[in-house]
């Protein structure tokens, strides 16, 4: 029904793997009131429309027909599997336009695997997997950071309202969008391998939002942690893995990964510390790792909130965001050995 397009046109297209609803996707920080209408704004940049089978078609030629609209040449990023319900056209804010149709389609599932993972996602490395292996942190904006700053001094020097501003603001709008696609690009495939890696993923649940206010606030945006973590989340889904997120209350980086004794917290700059009871050497991130691996596997078998595998009891109760539990150490900072002052 749908043909391949080869044509360079600026339309892509991607279509959602299953039948969700995008209207919660809008990142905006505010709560949602359900007492109020959230409008959309005339300046914002990114439009989009929805419509229903009746309103498009899908041309032999690998065109789309869009009514009041006509055929638009499309860019296919994939073939559709099944007839489309529904498309939703979208134009960001650097003037691109998306296709996207929504398509029922039957779950991937993968061969059982024997391996699970718990990760600890982080800043000085993006995550630290249980079996030691660590995942480094690309730092897509903070590399970006020098031609952003030039191209929005260029947009702040041009008269507003005029045309030149406008074209300033597309310049930057652009830029920002090639950091975005880049970090979704490398999210995509970090997290397809760890699921296809893994019969069981654990993560633990950060308070994102937090941490965001907080000095680390554009690396902790930079690194994408949420969008990573609902990637692993609808592929496990999709490909019949096990998925959990770990409660944040977990002092995953107190407890000893080996005895269960709880060290205390420390310092973001320790990086390496010794178990005052057992005598372990530990990585910090290594550590948190397989404590949520641990803290996961429990989650999994529905005995949450019992004492570990070494009895020791794990500490539930609610505790707020720390603004150093997932920083990067800072210069000039010597890391320290041994065991740390409590
Ligand atoms: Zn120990």
């Amino acid at each position: 029904m749908c043909q391949r397009s080869s044509c360079n046109s600026p339309f892509a297209t991607s279509t959602p793997p299953t039948r969700t609803s995008s209207t919660a996707s809008r990142a905006s920080g505010r709560a949602a009131r359900p007492d109020l209408p959230r409008y959309k704004s005339k300046k914002d940049t990114r439009q989009s429309i929805r419509l229903n089978t009746n309103a498009f078609c899908l041309q032999g030629d690998g065109t789309v027909y869009v009514a009041k609209v006509g055929n638009l040449k499309v860019t296919w990023s994939r073939w559709l599997p099944a007839a489309p319900t529904s498309l939703t056209v979208t134009k960001d804010s650097s003037g691109r336009y998306f296709l996207s149709f929504v398509v029922d389609t039957e779950p991937d599932i993968l061969p059982e695997l024997e391996t699970d993972a718990g990760i600890d996602l982080g800043l000085s490395a993006f995550a630290v997997l249980s079996d030691g292996s660590k995942i480094d942190s690309p730092r897509f904006l903070r590399r970006a950071e020098k031609k952003l700053k030039r191209l929005q001094r260029e947009l702040s020097r041009k008269a507003k309202g005029s045309k030149n501003r406008a074209k300033a603001r597309v310049k930057v709008a652009r830029q920002h969008t090639k950091v975005a696609d880049r970090r979704r690009d490398w999210h995509h495939k970090a997290s397809t391998q760890i699921i296809r890696d893994n019969q069981a993923v654990y993560v633990e649940d950060l308070a994102v939002s937090g941490l965001g206010r907080t000095r680390l606030a554009k690396s902790v945006h930079d690194a994408g942690w949420s969008a990573f973590v609902g990637m692993l989340e609808y592929k496990a889904v999709k490909h019949g893995r096990t998925f959990a997120k770990v409660d944040r209350a977990l002092p995953s980086s107190q407890a000893c990964s080996a005895c269960g004794f709880r060290d205390g917290p420390k310092p973001l700059h320790v990086r390496e510390w010794t178990c005052g009871a057992c005598g372990t050497a530990h990585d910090r991130d290594h550590n948190a790792a397989r404590n949520v691996l641990f803290e996961g596997r429990r989650i999994a078998a529905g005995r949450a909130e019992t004492p570990n595998a070494c009895g020791a009891p794990v500490r539930r109760a609610h505790v707020p965001a720390q603004r150093d539990e997932a920083g990067s150490p800072r210069k000039g900072q010597k890391t320290q050995a041994g065991i740390p002052e409590l």
